[in-house]
């Protein structure tokens, strides 16, 4: 790194909504803000979460000053346990976040991170760079943007963010911080896209309690509300307007528990009547709670679901039940949620969604609400960040719109020079995607999950043959298949396939016979005509060779001899 500028390399955000991992460079010395995780897709059968691959930063860890996290949110934050080891730097962070932090690491078993915990407005030093976080409101406490200050220009980060006039909990955005901010003069602006495409504003936690006391009020029976645990400033809604509609209230589902346990410790939900547990809300009458239930994105092992499916301790749902989903559906999810909705609607109960009533905003600013934070802090350079390619795009329209001097593309890997001279990407760095994968990490790109793939789609046909030194078979051929045809099914078809794979191979010559590669390739080659396979049908077709020397056989015969 040359000492002399400043740098900045995404490895997870740029090009995705989740994992982020973004770096700043200066002075030789590195400042890593966030460092999240995301959940698998389709892709990666068998996985559940996605890591950023640190490489390119655990080969420099020595230069790295520490890693700042702008909030709590699993896509910020979660790979930290995973990543510890790695890099084992300074953190700092919020109050709120560190109380989650240090759960998560106690979960983990991991002692001993040196947490750093700073409020809004505290300035602080990572290295060479000169920190301060602003608040934002998001859909979770204690969000924040980050103003890092180096002689060669500031940078603000504006981490997830929105403009929430009545955030419900915590202060308002601080506007003026921000705009105090883009006076000092602000170098570059490394920004939220995940609302880009949306026009007007995200909307207030304030109209969404309105409109949840009133469809609240009026349902007669049984009221499960799902949402996600760490909108704090929304389950203090929930409670609110159940109690205010003459409703007990009990929370169900661990990371509910949890999640109201750190609120609680860093002060917040303070004024809050007292929560029912289970056993005393069952006891209840079905209109006289609200089930403040985990799993509004469909999660097969939270409460909702299992609920859903009758195996719930606490919660049998009936008929003319209502569960209230007040979330959005994470990209990805639809399929897994539609059929909980289904599921839930054919045993009578009514499913209400954002989609039949306000009982949702975003976290994440619209088009019009990223458009003031461009006036407040007048950046030089806009680099959209937290979105897809096609809502990096529309950021840096917008940004060129507006007449931001430099809009900078830039995507997981790219090493982009901030200052001296015009911005632009000048290298590239490894970059890729880690999973967990029967609790060790690997690449995502690992053959494993290939084959898992094809395995998925196409099964596998398994033959094993027993040959002797000269090649014969000394066997007729065992053909097993898993998920790639029914071989009961192909009856006299199977013996046909038999006899073509003891064709292929006795029309080997004597080298290619004593060659387990060639074998193989000609038995998968009698296996797809024997089964018929069509051209598109491709399953692992696994051939087994075993071969008998001299002395093994002899050891055969001599034991068939003694036998009785
Ligand atoms: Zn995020
Ligand atoms: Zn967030």
């Amino acid at each position: 790194m040359n000492p002399n500028e400043l740098l900045f390399v995404p490895l997870g955000g740029a090009g995705e909504i989740g994992l982020n991992l973004y770096l700043f460079g200066y002075d030789g010395r590195w400042l890593m803000v966030d460092l999240g995780i995301s959940f698998a897709d389709e892709m990666l059968p068998g996985v559940e979460i996605v890591l950023p691959d640190p490489g390119f930063i655990t080969e420099r860890r020595e230069d790295l000053a520490g890693l700042v996290l702008t909030h709590a949110h699993e896509d910020h934050f979660g790979a930290i346990p995973y990543l510890w080891d790695q890099l084992s730097c300074p953190v700092w962070c919020t109050p709120f976040t560190a109380a989650l932090l240090r759960r998560k690491l106690e979960e983990n078993g991991i002692g001993r991170v040196p947490v750093r915990v700073v409020e809004p407005g505290e300035r602080f030093d990572v290295g060479p760079f000169d920190c301060e976080l602003l608040h934002v409101t998001h859909s979770i406490p204690e969000a924040n943007a980050l103003a890092i200050r180096t002689p060669l220009g500031n940078v603000l980060h504006t981490g997830d963010w929105k403009i929430d006039p009545v955030p419900l909990l915590g202060p308002t955005t601080s506007v003026e911080a921000l705009q105090r901010f883009g006076d000092e003069g602000v170098l570059a602006m490394v920004a939220d896209s995940t609302n880009i495409l949306d026009p007007g504003t995200s909307g207030s936690e304030a109209e969404v309690k309105d409109s949840l006391k009133d469809l609240i009020g009026r349902l007669g029976q049984r009221v499960v509300l799902t949402t996600f645990a760490s909108n704090v400033a929304r389950v203090q809604t929930a409670i609110e307007v159940a109690h205010e509609v003459g409703r007990e209230v009990c929370a169900v589902g661990r990371s509910m528990r949890r999640m109201l346990e750190a609120a609680r410790e860093v002060g917040y939900l303070a004024d809050l009547k007292p929560l029912l547990d289970e056993r005393a809300a069952s006891a209840l009458p079905r209109n006289r709670i609200l089930w403040l239930a985990t799993g509004c994105q469909g999660e097969p092992r939270a409460a909702l679901a299992r609920m859903a499916s009758g195996q719930h301790p606490a919660v049998r749902l009936q008929p003319d039940d209502a569960v209230i989903f007040s979330s959005k559906i994470i990209p990805g999810n639809e399929r897994t949620l539609y059929n909980l909705h289904n599921d839930l609607v054919s045993q009578g109960v009514e499913v209400i969604t954002e989609h039949d009533h306000f009982v949702h905003v975003s976290g994440h600013p619209c088009r019009d609400e990223v458009e003031q934070m461009y006036r407040w802090i007048r950046p030089q350079i806009a680099i959209p960040v937290h979105g897809e390619a096609r809502h990096l795009h529309e950021h840096l329209a917008l940004a060129r719109q507006l007449g931001v001097p430099q809009a900078l593309e830039v995507r997981n890997g790219d090493l982009a020079r901030l200052a001296p001279g015009p911005s632009e990407v000048i290298d590239e760095v490894p970059v890729g995607r880690l999973v967990l994968e029967n609790q060790v990490l690997i690449q995502a790109g690992d053959d494993l999950f290939r084959t898992r793939r094809r395995l998925m789609a196409h099964g596998t046909v398994l033959v094993s043959l027993v040959v002797d030194s000269y090649g014969s078979m000394l066997a007729p051929p065992q053909v097993s298949a898993f998920g790639a045809i029914d071989l009961d099914r192909l009856n006299a078809g199977r013996q046909a396939m038999i006899g073509e794979i003891e064709e292929a191979i006795e029309e080997l010559d004597d080298a290619a016979v004593l060659d387990d590669e060639r074998v193989r390739e000609r038995v998968r080659t009698a296996v797809r005509r024997g089964l018929r396979l069509a051209r598109e049908k491709r399953p692992i077709i696994e051939v087994q060779i075993i071969r008998l020397g001299q002395d093994a056989l002899a050891g055969l015969e001599q034991a068939e001899g003694v036998a009785p």
